[in-house]
């Protein structure tokens, strides 16, 4: 069964797609990595694309759309994960007709909800390493990494993204709002939403995900 995730920001779909990699055994395929690893390079197209980020906005759906399709194809034959794909209704159009085009019909929207308050707090308080990619959290406990600074997996070192402050967090939040919500109807008249809510913290998250998509797997 594989999953699109759809949330507002912040609420932790980097981490539970970590924990899919790591138990279950899925491919994580997050948009905004794909454009961070563009920035990373440092060319023209890079810096465009930061100057979109770093003010919350969306990046125009042909540039993350070619970016989405050459990855899709090349782990489609894997159970893959969507993070960040799709974020307005042209998206999921343009998904469902990939989806068509790779024979891809086993599929599951998660939808993973926060309320603003608490999404902001995740967002300030996140920090990622910039070696593995691996997230956490200087606010929540459970999400702490052992040495502050340090990534617990590989010793590289934690830093907030540049779009985790309170100006570009709420930029974001409202476009998903306006832009993104729409794609959960979407979604759910297709039979294909499923609602998780994430306010219990990470593990009962993940322990909710992990049931559902057992018994999706026992029904098909
Ligand atoms: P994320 O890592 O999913 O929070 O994405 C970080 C940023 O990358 C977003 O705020 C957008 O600027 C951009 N981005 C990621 N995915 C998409 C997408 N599907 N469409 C447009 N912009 C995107």
């Amino acid at each position: 069964m594989n999953i699109i995730f759809i949330a507002p920001p912040a609420a932790g779909k980097g981490t539970q797609s970590a924990l899919l990699e790591e138990h279950m055994n899925y491919k994580h395929l997050s948009t905004g990595d794909l454009l961070r690893a563009e920035i990373k390079k440092g060319t023209e197209f890079g810096t465009e694309i930061n100057n979109i980020i770093s003010k919350g906005e969306l990046v125009s759906d042909e540039i993350i759309t070619k970016l989405l399709k050459n990855e899709l194809t090349s782990i489609k034959d894997q159970k893959f994960i969507l993070d960040g794909y799709p974020r307005n209704l042209n998206q999921a159009e343009t998904l469902n007709s990939i989806f068509e085009e790779l024979d891809i019909t086993n599929y599951l929207a998660i939808y993973l909800t926060i309320d603003e308050d608490t999404a902001m707090k995740r967002a300030l308080g996140r920090v990622v390493c910039s070696n593995c990619g691996a997230t956490y959290n200087k606010y929540f406990q459970e999400m702490k990494p052992k040495q502050e600074g340090i990534c617990d997996k590989c010793q590289g070192t934690l830093s907030a993204r540049s779009d985790d402050n309170e100006e570009t967090f709420k930029t974001r939040f409202n476009t998903y709002l306006d832009v993104t919500s729409p794609v959960l109807d979407y979604y759910k008249e297709k039979g294909k939403l499923v609602v998780v809510d994430t306010a219990n913290g990470p593990e009962n998250t993940y322990t909710n995900i992990e049931k559902i998509l057992k018994s999706e797997d026992v029904d098909n």
